[in-house]
């Protein structure tokens, strides 16, 4: 293999690879996620609007790490 491919990156929503897409981690969860279905908040891209309340509220005190599904907002 010419290339590695230790980790194929795609969109957790629409599962658009990188190599058709601009992909960007989501700096709350490291999820990968494209430039269509980013969340877009006061200038910063998000995979979710969950992330970005995450973010905004304050990362680094981990009280719930318990959650390996997907959460959805409730709003
Ligand atoms: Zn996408
Ligand atoms: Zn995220």
């Amino acid at each position: 293999m010419p290339m590695t491919t230790l980790e194929q990156k795609v969109c957790l929503v629409c599962g658009a690879s990188s190599e058709t897409m601009v992909l960007e981690p989501c700096p709350v969860c490291g999820k990968w996620f494209c430039k269509d279905c980013s969340f877009k908040q006061t200038g910063r891209r998000f995979c979710s609007p969950g992330c970005a309340r995450d973010f905004f509220w304050g990362i680094g005190e981990e009280e719930d790490e318990d959650d390996t599904q997907e959460r959805e907002p409730e709003y």
